[in-house]
């Protein structure tokens, strides 16, 4: 079946056909057609034309919202199809896809509310023969570039706001997880949404992402990934100056004051890092603990780290599932050796699972370090992994400057049953989020984005609508008569 949709019609791409992979036992879900240098021309053609001559961006935003809970409504239909893709795919448990999918819904759902309400607004000006209003238009076409740990959930992101506030749009997945995007853009097909708005290229980031950046038809690119991408994509848009709004990666402080529910804390530490394999970009993978509650948190952990049951994740049984690629294990394999070689005691794992049925899949067991010191690589950069990195600290102040010693801020935690000190720390972190006493969730109408080099961008929440759109005031003097600036030359 032809895996690109350009311009309203699935076709076959001229680039090399590429397996994916099922990261629990290697074996191939599916062979696709990728795109090849003309395909990117037709893709962003067909964007431009709807663009710049098409209904969409001029049809009235409450109609498309519409589309946007048909495709919410088309989810809910295809949830469990979606979810069971979803796992082949990036290796993550059932239950995880599922949430997936329920989450990508409510992103449909909120930005069909939101943008139906979203008029702009009227300024004072104090000049009653003057209207003065801002405007909300969209920016044009957005190439939209995103990860394989969460792909339908990161697409849904940018994809929901982008159509809510009339762009059209060109996406390119992840190569490593393309599947659940493909099924995706048939839902948006089926919604209605007209030809040319929704446009889908698979292929490498070297041969199809690049040239998007690049491209001059192409107004913005928002883009998830890693921080190296994120930098190149920058660089390569500053040619054309187009808008570019980036998600990158994180390493996040869960901080844990001794007055904390014990079973609490250990419980949502491990989930905090080890969910998804780690493979998430705002996992808890660095826990930083008050002196008095560490040796009796670390054993603790490290035992419950040995215990969590790794496997299909189709089993219902399963835990963690394994590592996306055989290429994402080694860059795991390697931050452990650095560990070891600068100092850090192997507390749990730190190695790969023994059974005999986990032998073919890119398995890696949690792993958890502790007497970590901040200059060590593994906890200076994102590992992308199980692997969990253990500090400590005596005073609040000491634990607010290890939290923020990073140059990531995408996210962070505070456990304590102190409000006043929760509070504290939580406004001192230098974090896009900040939980107090939880760590994960979000809400659609919430911001999500990061500090420093975590990103430039917010998704979700009115300014995740607000990153699609130019803000135009228009300026309208209802009574127009002379200024009489210059009048040297006399009034006629
Ligand atoms: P990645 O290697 O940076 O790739 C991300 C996407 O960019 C992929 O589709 C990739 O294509 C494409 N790409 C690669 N080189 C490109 C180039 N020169 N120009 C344009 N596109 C290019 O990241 P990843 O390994 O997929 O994802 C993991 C990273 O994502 C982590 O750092 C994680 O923290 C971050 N992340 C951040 C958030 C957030 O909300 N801040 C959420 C999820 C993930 P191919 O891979 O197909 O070649």
């Amino acid at each position: 079946m032809p895996s690109l949709y350009i311009d309203g019609t699935w076709t076959s791409g001229s680039g090399d056909p590429a397996e994916v992979i099922n990261p629990f036992d290697a074996s191939v879900i599916e062979t696709v057609e990728q795109a090849g240098p003309d395909d990117v021309e037709r893709a962003v053609a067909a964007a431009r034309t709807a663009f710049d001559d098409g209904p969409w961006p001029r049809t009235p935003a409450a109609e498309r919202a519409d589309l946007l809970r048909r495709v919410a409504d088309l989810l809910v239909r295809d949830k469990e199809d979606i979810a069971r893709t979803e796992t082949l795919d990036t290796g993550k448990t059932l239950v995880e896809s599922r949430i997936d999918v329920d989450d990508v819904t409510a992103v449909f759902r909120y930005y069909a509310d939101l943008a139906a309400h979203d008029a702009g607004r009227l300024v004072d000006t104090g000049k009653p023969s003057v209207v003065s209003r801002v405007v909300h238009e969209p920016v044009g076409v957005c190439a939209l570039i995103t990860p394989w740990n969460y792909p339908l959930l990161q697409l849904s992101w940018k994809v929901a706001p982008a159509l809510a506030a009339g762009n059209t749009v060109v996406i390119k997945p992840s190569e490593v997880t393309p599947l659940t995007s493909v099924m995706l853009v048939r839902l948006l097909e089926e919604a209605g949404a007209p030809p040319g708005v929704v446009n889908i290229l698979l292929g490498d980031g070297r041969s199809v992402g690049a040239p998007l950046t690049e491209h001059p038809g192409v107004d913005m690119v928002s883009f998830t990934g890693g921080l190296a991408t994120g930098q190149a994509i920058m660089r390569a848009a500053a040619g054309t100056v187009k808008r570019v709004a980036v998600e990158l990666g994180g390493k996040n402080p869960n901080i844990v004051f001794a007055d904390t529910d014990f079973e609490t804390v250990v419980d949502n530490a491990l989930t905090a890092v080890f969910l998804h394999a780690g493979q998430v970009c705002s996992a808890g993978a660095r826990l930083i603990v008050e002196d008095s509650l560490h040796d009796d948190l670390v054993a603790e952990i490290g035992r419950r780290a040995e215990r969590i049951r790794l496997g299909n994740g189709l089993d219902e049984a399963t835990e963690s599932g394994p590592l996306v690629s055989a290429a994402h294990r080694a860059k795991i394999e390697d931050y452990v050796a650095s560990a070891q070689a600068e100092g850090a005691r192997l507390v749990a794992g730190g190695r790969r699972p023994e059974e005999p049925d986990l032998q073919k899949g890119f398995f890696y067991r949690p792993t958890v370090f502790a007497d970590c010191r901040r200059d060590m690589r593994v906890v200076r950069e994102e590992t992308f992994g199980p692997i969990l990195t253990v500090e400590r600290f005596t005073t609040e102040e000491e634990a607010i400057a290890l939290g923020n010693d990073t140059d990531y801020g995408l996210s962070g935690a505070v456990w304590t049953n102190d409000s006043g000190r929760a509070e504290r720390v939580a406004r001192a972190l230098r974090h896009g989020t900040v939980w107090i006493n939880d760590f994960g969730p979000y809400v659609p109408g919430a911001e999500w984005g990061g500090f420093k080099r975590s990103g430039n961008g917010r998704e979700l929440g009115p300014t995740g609508l607000a990153e699609y759109q130019e803000h135009k005031h228009i300026w309208h003097n209802t009574e127009p008569a002379p200024a009489r600036w210059f009048t040297s030359g006399g009034a006629r």
